[in-house]
């Protein structure tokens, strides 16, 4: 089933490696800003009349710096205007920094039955470093008001001066919390964020080094009873991610807000990244969509193997056949003689073997010549 995503872009401030649609010391935005939210979801209602929604993110920027009550106040929205799940995953992005047990008890009286933690790490001092307006222990504080939900934790490895033994030490951490799911992140340093300085002065660890981390860290996870499904999401049985399942399945979505992505009837809508424009849009009436794709045949065959590809259980190769009516064998023809030691499939299924997922970034990218 199709999953609806809400993008709330302010933050308390920008962490050095953020090169995600956030807006620093804009909170004073708020009630402008999700009134167009709520205005965007009344708009796009009658074309999704048809649809049922099982899972809806809060995703940033730093959701949880909003007061509860626009929270609340979204959940209200989207079930007047559309068909939810009555067992829908309900997910929130919170900075452990900015919630108290007040604000929690809120979420979920509004519906919020899952809790995305940014924990990113459990040294204060490499919280300091990359620039994060909280300390461990406020992730454990966060962690005790949830009490026994649903949690997920997000930690970075590749960090400046950072250890093996801090990354074990992070997910012992995470799994003290009482975490099901841990998101585990390499850190990419983007040409436009102050850490990329450090990257150029050499001062983070190189990709070799990286991969080393990501490997013990998987094996450890998995000593923990935490499963790989996808590239960078490990989850006990029965608390992978539904939103990010429908993603990986290119399932359909609808965003709402500032650089929200849609996806449904086979096109693809980008809304702006300029909160103004955003703003200036909706009150006129307007979609503020800056870019509409209708995707071709060939477009949906690559999203649908890249992203399948990415998971640990790869492309249902049926699946594939009853979509698009062709052989997979016969469509990728030439990636798959090309990457054949890297990719391992049955009569069913083809995926990344084990051993490569982490860089299978590099192997996918042979599936864009169609
Ligand atoms: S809290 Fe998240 S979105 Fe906000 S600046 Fe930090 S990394 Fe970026």
């Amino acid at each position: 089933m199709p999953g609806l995503y809400i993008h709330i872009p302010f933050c308390r401030s920008k962490c050095r490696y953020c090169d995600f649609t956030s807006y620093p010391g804009k909170i004073g935005y708020a009630e402008a800003y999700m009134a167009c939210v709520y205005k965007e979801m009344k708009l796009r209602a009658p074309e999704l009349q048809n649809k049922e929604f099982d899972s809806i993110y809060f995703g940033g920027g730093t959701p949880s710096l909003l007061d509860a009550k626009w929270i609340s106040g979204c959940m209200n929205r989207l079930r007047e205007c559309y068909s939810i799940s009555s067992d829908a995953e309900v997910t929130i992005e919170m900075n452990p920094g900015t919630v108290d047990l007040n604000k929690i008890a809120a979420y979920k009286k509004a519906g919020i039955n899952r809790f995305s933690i940014g924990l990113q790490s459990s040294k204060n001092r490499i919280l300091e470093e990359i620039g994060r307006c909280h300390t461990a222990k406020d992730f454990l504080n966060a962690c005790q008001w949830i009490g026994k939900g649903n949690k997920s934790a997000d930690i970075l490895i590749g960090l400046k001066d950072q250890s093996w033994e801090d990354i074990q030490q992070t997910i012992d951490y995470a799994v003290s919390g009482g975490v099901s799911h841990i998101s585990m992140y390499a850190l990419t340093p983007e040409e436009d964020t102050p850490i990329y300085t450090d990257y150029l002065n050499g001062e983070l660890p190189d990709e070799d080094t990286v991969a080393d981390f990501y490997d013990q860290a998987k094996t450890y996870l998995s000593s923990l009873g935490f499963s790989r499904y996808e590239v960078s999401n490990f989850a006990k049985r029965g608390f992978e991610s539904r939103h990010n399942w429908n993603y990986w399945r290119r399932g359909e979505y609808v965003g709402f807000g500032v650089a929200a992505c849609s996806f449904f009837g086979n096109r693809r809508f980008t809304n702006t990244r300029d909160l103004d424009e955003y703003i200036k849009c909706i009150l006129t009436d307007h979609y503020p969509v800056v870019a509409d794709d209708l995707l071709s045949e060939e477009d949906a065959k690559f999203e649908t193997v890249m992203l399948a590809l990415r998971t640990a259980v790869g492309l249902d190769l049926i699946k594939y056949r009853k979509q698009f009516g062709t052989d997979f064998f016969v469509d990728f023809h030439s990636a798959i003689q090309k990457n054949s030691a890297y990719l391992e499939w049955s009569d069913n299924s083809i995926k990344i073997r084990d051993e490569y997922l982490y860089v299978q970034n590099t192997i996918i990218i042979d599936f864009l010549q169609i």
